[in-house]
C-alpha cells in the first residue's frame, strides 16, 4: 500500500472554517493537579482558549463554560518493558473510561483502544518518558504526540519532542502520519507562586466551531503546534518550492529528513540555506519566506522562532524531494 493511501493530508491555511485555540492536556484536584473543575475552566477562558480538554488521569472530568468547545477527555497509560515503565497518552474525545481501569499491555493497545472508542490518540510527553521512535512506531493507532509539552519544559528542560517526532517520520517510512500537538499539561495552572500554563496549545483549523470538527482538525492534522509564534499560511507548490507567512520572526526553518532542509535567519550576519526571505517588519523580522524546493525527501515541516523564543511548528506536509530511493514505501 502506498503511504499516500493510509492518511489524509490537509492544509489547514487553505482549508475553509475557523481557527480555534485548543489546550489539550491540563490537570484539576480530581486527579493530580490543584486548580477545582471551575477554576480550570475559568482560567483557560481567560488565557482565550476556544476549546478546552481536561485531562486528568483515568478519569473524564466533565464541566461546563460558556465560551469554550468542553471536549471529553482523559489520560490514559501503557506499560513499557524497560524503564520508566510507563507510557502515556492523550484520549482526546472518549466519552467513556476502560474497564477495569488499569495500565495497558503495550502503547498500541491503549491507542486501539482509544480509536475504536471514538477518541483521537496522541502520545503525551514522549520525551519526557524516555520513549523512541520505535514506542511510537509500535503502536499504529497514534495519530501524533506532544512536539511540546509545556510542564515538562519549564519544570525539568525535556518537553521539545522535535527530534523523536523527526526520527518518527523518517523511520516509520509514512512520514505524513505522525501529527505534533504543543500543549500546557499544567497541574497549577493558578498557583500564584508559579504558574504551568499557557505555555503551549494547538491552533486547529475547523469546518465549524463543533467538537465534531475540532476532532476531525485533530485527525486530519488541520492545525498548527504554538508557544506564542502564529503560521499566517503555508504554500508548498507543484514546483516544489514553500510559501511561509508568519508573525514577526527571528528564523523560519523548512525541516525534512537527513541532509535536508533550510533556514532563514532575520539577523543578515547570519548565513541562510535553501530559502529566501521575501517579507520583513519594520524592525527586519520575517514576515514572508520561499523555501526553494528539497533534494531528497517528499516531505517537509515548518518551524518558527520569534524573537522572544516562542515558537510555532506546523505538521509534515508532501513538498519536493526527486530522489526514489528516499521516498518512503
Ligand atoms: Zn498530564
Amino acid at each position: 500500500m502506498s503511504a499516500a493511501a493510509t492518511f489524509v493530508v490537509m492544509n489547514p491555511f487553505t482549508a475553509p472554517g475557523e481557527w480555534l485555540r485548543c489546550q489539550l492536556h491540563c490537570h484539576t484536584d480530581q486527579s493530580d493537579g490543584e486548580p477545582t473543575i471551575a477554576e480550570l475552566i475559568a482560567h483557560y477562558e481567560a488565557a482565550g482558549c476556544d476549546v478546552l480538554a481536561i485531562t486528568d488521569h483515568w478519569l473524564i472530568t466533565r464541566g461546563e463554560s460558556s465560551t469554550m468547545l468542553m471536549l471529553p477527555a482523559s489520560e490514559l497509560s501503557s506499560k513499557l518493558d524497560r524503564a520508566p515503565f510507563e507510557a502515556e497518552v492523550l484520549a482526546l474525545g472518549i466519552e467513556e473510561l476502560p474497564e477495569p481501569r488499569e495500565e495497558f499491555d503495550s502503547i498500541a493497545a491503549c491507542a486501539q483502544w482509544i480509536v475504536d472508542h471514538g477518541g483521537v490518540a496522541y502520545l503525551a510527553h514522549p520525551r519526557w518518558s524516555s520513549l523512541t521512535a520505535d514506542d511510537y512506531l509500535s503502536a499504529p493507532a497514534l495519530t501524533g504526540l506532544e512536539v511540546f509539552n509545556g510542564g515538562c519544559e519549564v519544570q525539568q528542560g525535556n518537553g521539545l519532542s522535535d527530534v523523536l517526532w523527526d526520527l518518527v517520520k523518517q523511520q516509520g517510512g509514512t512520514p505524513l502520519a505522525a501529527k505534533g500537538i504543543a500543549t500546557d499539561d499544567s497541574h497549577q495552572a493558578l498557583n500564584p507562586d508559579g504558574s504551568d500554563s499557557r505555555l503551549g496549545w494547538t491552533v486547529v483549523k475547523a469546518s465549524e466551531r463543533t467538537l465534531a470538527a475540532v476532532l476531525a482538525a485533530l485527525r486530519s492534522g488541520a492545525f498548527y503546534a504554538s508557544t506564542g509564534a502564529e503560521l499566517l499560511g503555508l504554500e508548498p507548490d507543484a514546483a516544489g518550492n514553500v510559501l511561509v507567512r508568519c508573525s514577526p520572526a527571528a528564523a523560519v526553518t523548512l525541516h525534512s529528513g537527513a541532509w535536508d532542509g533550510g533556514r532563514v535567519n532575520a539577523d543578515p550576519a547570519v548565513a541562510d540555506l535553501g530559502g529566501e526571505i521575501l517579507e520583513r517588519d519594520a524592525d527586519g523580522l520575517i514576515t514572508a519566506v520561499r523555501f526553494s524546493p528539497l533534494t531528497y525527501w517528499p516531505w517537509g515541516r515548518i518551524s518558527v522562532l520569534a524573537p522572544d523564543g516562542g515558537r510555532a511548528w506546523s505538521n509534515p506536509f508532501p513538498v519536493g524531494g526527486e530522489r526514489e530511493a528516499f521516498r518512503p514505501v
